[in-house]
């Protein structure tokens, strides 16, 4: 079995929300989405504004954040979960621990839930790594230069372990999810090719 297999990570995370019938393919029948040019230019636009926080007293430049301390690229997993990640950066204002996830990809006009529930996976991990509840989680998107925040709540952490619980199920062959016709989102899915609807 390879490490794919006995692990999942963040990404899985929002890619299930995105489609459960996803996980199916990606986890059970090995299909991957090779890196597309938007991936390849996030991850270049990630590392140029890790170089800039070395020099910055402030959140990737935005004034209303001053962090005590930030962290990029922390690597975190879970044993209880079966989970690993590199988290974008982690930071400690006013004592308090939040989760910072770089979006290259357009703002859909709110913290859709797919991000706020991968960057959760981060929270989750760090929780269970460091003994320290991480309080917000918050997603920045780069291209439209907006912040969205939002409080971590029991309800997210049962909602995030729910959602954990399926991909396992799904991985560990309990159930097969059905692809469903999703419109628009199936139009632009890389693994529409593998529906046979
Ligand atoms: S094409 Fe639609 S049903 Fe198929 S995996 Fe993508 S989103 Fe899911």
């Amino acid at each position: 079995m390879s490490e794919d297999l006995i692990y999942i990570t963040p990404s899985d995370v929002k890619d299930f929300l995105y489609c459960p019938y996803i996980m199916y393919l990606k986890k059970v029948l090995g299909v991957d989405e090779p890196l597309t040019e938007l991936i390849k230019e996030g991850r270049e636009a990630y590392e140029l504004q890790r170089q800039r926080s070395k020099r910055r007293k402030t959140l990737l430049g935005l004034k209303k954040i001053k962090p005590d301390n930030i962290w990029f690229s922390v690597k975190l997993y879970s044993k209880k979960y079966r989970i690993y990640g590199v988290a974008d950066a982690i930071y400690k204002e006013g004592g308090k621990y939040s989760i910072l996830e770089i979006k290259y990809g357009e703002y859909r006009g709110r913290l859709s839930k797919d991000h706020f529930y991968q960057a959760m996976s981060y929270a989750m991990m760090f929780e269970e790594e460091y003994y320290k509840p991480v309080y917000k989680i918050t997603v920045y998107y780069l291209k439209d230069n907006i912040m969205v925040s939002r409080r971590i709540t029991q309800y997210h952490k049962k909602h995030w372990l729910n959602i954990i619980k399926d991909i396992w199920n799904i991985v560990d062959g309990v159930y097969i999810p059905s692809p469903i016709d999703m419109g628009g989102k199936c139009r632009v899915c890389f693994y529409k090719k593998y529906c046979y609807k």
